[in-house]
């Protein structure tokens, strides 16, 4: 049986309203992640970056179990909506990536007895199934390397275009002029007024009834 994990998951459910198996996953994928990187190091004190390749409740997790968080610029999210993290030694650049095996959600039932629901099998199992039954563990290289992704602090250019300005050498050069990524390519957004204008009142469509079984199962169902 894996060490009680109790302690993580109370950390992770207080940035909750809940305790989820996915909650559960990102403790069980952070422990794993940091216990394999520590045995190739062979103890030395890891300086840990973790990449997640999904937002949500998997980070809560993962955060609770490794201490690692984007404000820390030690988490980051390369939001691929994979269950999935990679674990990296900065010092080194040793690397593993970690995600659920493809069939656990079947396997849990075999360690929540007499559990016949999905989601509650999952919550038990997950905290209890041996590592090698619930994890895949994979040793990777990162494609750019930590110097690149971490940069340095201090640096900083305006783009030639929207004279923003851009930190950590994530700026681009295109036809001899330095810009921002949005300048360069697109961004997310597009702007819909000028900078400053005021923001347009938006008239918000009459809410729609809640669904009477609306209790968290439909909020359950999506988890899954
Ligand atoms: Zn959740
Ligand atoms: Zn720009």
């Amino acid at each position: 049986m894996h060490p009680d994990i109790s302690h993580l998951l109370d950390i992770s459910a207080a940035q909750h309203s809940h305790l989820c198996p996915r909650q559960v996953l990102g403790v069980r994928i952070g422990l794993a992640g940091v216990e394999t990187l520590q045995a190739a190091t062979a103890g030395r004190p890891l300086r840990l970056l973790v990449i997640m390749e999904t937002d949500g409740c998997l980070v809560d997790g993962v955060t609770a179990a490794t201490g690692c968080a984007v404000g820390k610029r030690s988490l980051r999210v390369e939001d691929y909506g994979k269950i999935a993290a990679t674990f990296v030694d900065m010092e080194s650049e040793q690397a593993v990536r970690v995600t659920p095996r493809l069939d656990v959600r079947q396997r849990a039932f075999a360690y929540a007895p007499g559990e016949r629901r999905h989601y509650f099998a999952q919550l038990t199992g997950y905290q209890v199934m041996p590592d090698q039954e619930l994890l895949s563990i994979q040793p990777v290289r990162l494609v750019r390397s930590v110097a690149e992704i971490m940069s340095r602090a201090g640096v900083r250019v305006n783009c030639a275009c929207c004279g923003e300005e851009i930190i950590n050498e994530r700026e681009v050069a295109q036809e001899g002029r330095t810009l921002c990524q949005p300048c360069a390519w697109g961004g997310y957004y597009t702007p819909t007024q000028g900078v400053n204008a005021p923001v347009a009142r938006i008239a918000m469509p009459s809410r729609r009834p809640v669904p009477v079984a609306g209790n968290g199962a439909a909020q359950r169902a999506m988890q899954r």
